[in-house]
C-alpha cells in the first residue's frame, strides 16, 4: 500500500495553519456561544478529526453527537441531493443551539441535505463550521458560518479526509496526486 508521501502533490494546510485557525474558530465559537446550550453535530468520518481539536479549543460548556451521512449516486454526481442517514443522533435537539462540525463543503448538496433535516426539529439556531470550503465548486447555497480556510478545487486528504477511507490519520491537508485517481484498480 502507498504511504501518505506517495499520494501527496503537496501540503496545502500545514500542521502549524491548522492549529493556529482551529484555536481561532475556538475563540469565535466560544464568544458567539457564551451562556447558550451548545451541540456541535460532528458528521462522520471526515469531521472527527476537526472535532476533538475544536471542542479543545472551545471554553463554553458544550455537549457533542455524531451523525453519520453517505452520499450515492454516480461519479461527479454522487452527492446531488442523494444523501442518506447511516446514523442518527438519537436525543432532541429542539430549542438548543446546534452548531454542525463539517471536514469539507464542495458542491453543498450533502450539507444543504442535513440541514432541511435537523430545521425540521426545530433548534434555537442551526450553524455550520466547516474546516474546508470550495466554494467555487458551490452548487446548492448553503450559509458557512465558520471556515477554517476557502480551497481550490483539488482533491484534498489528511486531518480526516480520506482516500477510499485511508490516509485520515495524516495531521495536514495535503493535495492528492492526479494519478492516484487515474491508476488502474488492480495495482
Ligand atoms: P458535497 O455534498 O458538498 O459536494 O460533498 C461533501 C462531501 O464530499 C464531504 O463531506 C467529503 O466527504 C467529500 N469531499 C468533497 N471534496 C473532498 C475532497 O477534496 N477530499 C475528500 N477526502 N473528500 C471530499
Amino acid at each position: 500500500m502507498q504511504t501518505a508521501e506517495d499520494i501527496l502533490a503537496e501540503v496545502l494546510v500545514s500542521e502549524a495553519q491548522l492549529r493556529q485557525r482551529v484555536h481561532e474558530l475556538g475563540e469565535q465559537i466560544t464568544r458567539d456561544y457564551a451562556g447558550q446550550d451548545l451541540l456541535l453535530l460532528c458528521i462522520l468520518r471526515g469531521g472527527v478529526m476537526f472535532l476533538t481539536d475544536l471542542m479543545r479549543q472551545i471554553r463554553t460548556p458544550h455537549a457533542i453527537d455524531f451523525m453519520a451521512i453517505s452520499s450515492y449516486g454516480v461519479g461527479a454526481r454522487a452527492s446531488a441531493g442523494n444523501v442518506r442517514v447511516i446514523l442518527d443522533i438519537n436525543q432532541s435537539i429542539e430549542n438548543r443551539h446546534v452548531l454542525v462540525v463539517e471536514d469539507i463543503v464542495d458542491t453543498g448538496h450533502t450539507i444543504h441535505a442535513v440541514l432541511a433535516l435537523l430545521a425540521a426539529r426545530q433548534p434555537a439556531s442551526l450553524k455550520i463550521c466547516a474546516l474546508l470550503d470550495k466554494s467555487s465548486r458551490r452548487e446548492v447555497e448553503v450559509p458557512i458560518h465558520y471556515v477554517g480556510f476557502d480551497i481550490p478545487n483539488k482533491y484534498v486528504f489528511g486531518y480526516g479526509l480520506d482516500v477510499d477511507e485511508y490516509y485520515r490519520n495524516v495531521p495536514y491537508i495535503g493535495v492528492v496526486k492526479p494519478e492516484v485517481y487515474l491508476k488502474p484498480e488492480a495495482e
